[in-house]
């Protein structure tokens, strides 16, 4: 049945709406307004969310597991427990992400993931879906390649793209490469040309050589400061221009441990409320006690928070919904600019269609309403709640 949701306030992201009263039909918002403008319809079932804030349903551009399992983990019952994990934190849409591996086990992954995005599209089911894959690898440096397998990496070849654009279905939207590698610019240019957001990174690009990525159609950046060569006064290198260049937005792993929270307040005047997109780059281990998880054909051990291989970070344990309170406490924005970094701005730089991460009249009616605590109280897929 039709639904009216009411609340306190509403983020469209952009604006805010006190005393919203918002109506969904056959899982697309058909309008928003004030309670003062309009009364609730009388056919409609009414879910009243008191004190809450209604925002888009969150979008996570960048992750690999949760719930113990790895999304790249052909077993059916994989992705939905990963899914079902994204939604109770109100992600309602996401991009699976691989990670580097033997390329047949890639191949497999990526036909798996294809498929389940072709599903999901019809799917009522309760849970966050999939639109589009993000591959992270193999086309990355060897000077950078943080946990990836250093075996698997590949140079930037144009017939190897294609083999797992085809293994996907054509569902790869966003791609990490390191744009100083010999053929990266063929590939940038290859991959734009299909409409795939072409991020840089685990890289250890120079100024110019980051600026050459952005000139041939680089448009943001994978988990700035991780897996990048450090930013250095005199040699600014790919983090300088990733801070600078209005052209691109750029990805934060905002858990206070893979970047400290004084630099994510840098970050965040850098990039401002329109160019910065949290995502969570999470794991198997999220939502898990300590323990050993996989990532991609990894084993990774997580304590206390932590994600390590062999000492070294790989993946975090963040939930999105944590990651929004996080910029709320790291550099004391509003929830509202929070909201967006997690909402519009990823669905704006993945290019999802149908006014997708906002609250407003067409959009898909995936909604998150939040208490004042900024904890997720309700989350809402096509209009479906629970
Ligand atoms: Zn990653």
């Amino acid at each position: 049945m039709d639904l009216a949701i009411l609340a306190k306030e509403l983020y469209t992201p952009l604006d805010r709406i006190e005393h919203p009263v918002l109506l969904i039909q056959e899982g697309v918002i058909e309008s928003i307004v004030t309670l003062a403008e309009r009364e609730v319809p009388k056919a409609r079932r009414v879910l009243d969310l008191g004190d809450s804030t209604l925002v888009p349903g969150f979008i996570d551009m960048h992750i690999h597991g949760g719930a113990g399992r790895d999304i790249m983990d052909t077993a059916p019952d994989a992705l939905p427990a990963v899914e079902r994990l994204l939604y109770a934190h109100g992600v309602t849409t996401y991009f699976p992400t691989t990670i580097t591996a033997p390329m047949d086990r890639t191949l497999q992954s990526l036909e798996h993931l294809g498929q389940a995005i072709e599903r999901a599209a019809e799917s009522q089911e309760l849970r966050a879906r999939p639109v589009g894959i993000h591959l992270e690898g193999p086309f990355i440096s060897h000077a950078r390649p943080g946990v990836h397998p250093q075996a698997d990496l590949q140079l930037p070849s144009l017939p190897l793209f294609e083999k797992m654009w085809e293994a996907s279905r054509g569902t790869v939207k966003v791609i990490t490469i390191a744009p100083e590698l010999p053929g990266a610019r063929e590939l940038v240019s290859e991959a734009t040309r299909r409409g795939v957001c072409v991020s840089m990174g685990h890289s250890d690009a120079d100024l110019a050589q980051a600026q050459a990525g952005v000139d041939a159609g680089v448009r943001h950046a994978t988990h700035t400061f991780n897996a990048m060569r450090p930013l250095d006064h005199r040699n600014p290198g790919i983090i300088g221009e990733t801070l600078t260049d209005k052209r691109i937005s750029a990805e934060i792993i905002a858990d206070g441990i893979h970047v400290d929270p004084v630099v994510v307040r840098l970050f965040l005047r850098a990039k401002g409320a329109e160019g910065a997109v949290l995502v969570t780059d999470a794991t198997a281990a999220t939502g898990m006690p300590n323990g050993r998880y996989m990532l991609g054909s990894l084993e990774v051990e997580v304590k206390d928070g932590k994600c390590l291989r062999d000492g070294r970070l790989a993946g975090s344990v963040l939930t999105m919904d944590k990651a929004v309170r996080n910029i709320v406490k790291f550099a004391n924005w509003d929830l509202k600019d929070a909201v967006r970094l997690a909402t519009l701005n990823p669905a704006r730089t993945t290019g999802l269609p149908g006014n997708t991460g906002q609250l407003i009249a067409g959009a898909p009616a995936d909604i998150v309403a939040l208490n004042p605590a900024g904890e997720v109280v309700k989350t809402i897929v096509r209009g479906q709640a629970a």
